[in-house]
C-alpha cells in the first residue's frame, strides 16, 4: 500500500459502489449465471447508442435493454465528429462508430439528446469554459448548431426561452446528418440494412421523442 493512498481522504460515496457490486452478484449474476456464461463468449449487439455522458441518461434504462444488446458511445452532448477518411482526432468516438457498423454489423444507430443538457448549454457559456479547455475544444464540433439556433432567434422564429430545447433537438438532427456522411453508413442505410434514429429524452417527464424526417419534428414514442 502506498502511503499517499492511505492518507488520501476517502469519498463517502465509495461504499455505495461496493454495495452495488455485491447486489449485482446476488440479484443479477447468480440468477442468470448461464446467460452470463454464454454472453462471456461473444457479443452481438443490435444497436449503437450514441448518448450524452450526462449521469441521468442511462441507455439501458430508457430502452429496457440488457447486457449484450447496446454498443454504446457516450460523450459530452452526444456528438458525432465530421467524417474524415484519415483522421487522428476524436478517435474515441469515430472508432466506436466504425467498429459497431463495420465489425459488429449493428442494425440500428440511435443518437440520443436530452433535456437540460449541460454540454448544449455550454455552447453559450464562453466564460465558464475558460478553465475547461478540453471540453471547449470538444464542443467546437457543435458550433454549427449554435449558429443555426442563433439565426432562428435573430429572425424571431424562436424565443430566447426556447433556446435550450432547440439547441438540444437541432443538435440531434445535426449529428444524425453527420452519420449519414460516413460512406459505410450511408451505403448500409441505402441498402436498408441499417436504421438511424434521432431521439430526444425528456428526463423529468420520462418521455422519448423520435425525430420524424418527413414531418421534420420530434414525435413522442408511445
Ligand atoms: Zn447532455
Amino acid at each position: 500500500m502506498i502511503s499517499s493512498e492511505q492518507e488520501a481522504p476517502i469519498p463517502i460515496d465509495y461504499k455505495r459502489l461496493f454495495e452495488g457490486v455485491r447486489d449485482f452478484r446476488t440479484n443479477e449474476f447468480i440468477p442468470r449465471q448461464q446467460f452470463f456464461e454464454e454472453l462471456g463468449q461473444q457479443q452481438k449487439p443490435h444497436t449503437l447508442f450514441i448518448g450524452c455522458s450526462d449521469s441521468r441518461v442511462v441507455p439501458h434504462l430508457i430502452t429496457q435493454t440488457f447486457a449484450g444488446e447496446l454498443f454504446v458511445i457516450r460523450n459530452i452532448a452526444n456528438l458525432v465528429p465530421y467524417y474524415k477518411k484519415h483522421s487522428d482526432t476524436y478517435l474515441a468516438t469515430t472508432s466506436v462508430i466504425e467498429y459497431a457498423v463495420k465489425q459488429m454489423n449493428v442494425n440500428n444507430i440511435i443518437v440520443c439528446g436530452h433535456s437540460n443538457c449541460g454540454g448544449c448549454a455550454a455552447l453559450y457559456q464562453d466564460k465558464e469554459l475558460r478553465h475547461l479547455p478540453h471540453t471547449k475544444k470538444w464542443l467546437e464540433l457543435a458550433l454549427p448548431v449554435k449558429e443555426i439556433v442563433e439565426e432562428k432567434i435573430a429572425k424571431n422564429k424562436i424565443t430566447l426561452q426556447q433556446r435550450s430545447l432547440f439547441t438540444e433537438q437541432i443538435n440531434v438532427v445535426e449529428q444524425v446528418n453527420h452519420l449519414m456522411k460516413y460512406p459505410y453508413i450511408r451505403k448500409r442505410v441505402k441498402e436498408g440494412t441499417l436504421m438511424i434514429m434521432g431521439w430526444y429524452y425528456h428526463i423529468d417527464k420520462g418521455e422519448i421523442y423520435n425525430y420524424n424526417k418527413k414531418k421534420r419534428r420530434f414525435i413522442r414514442v408511445e
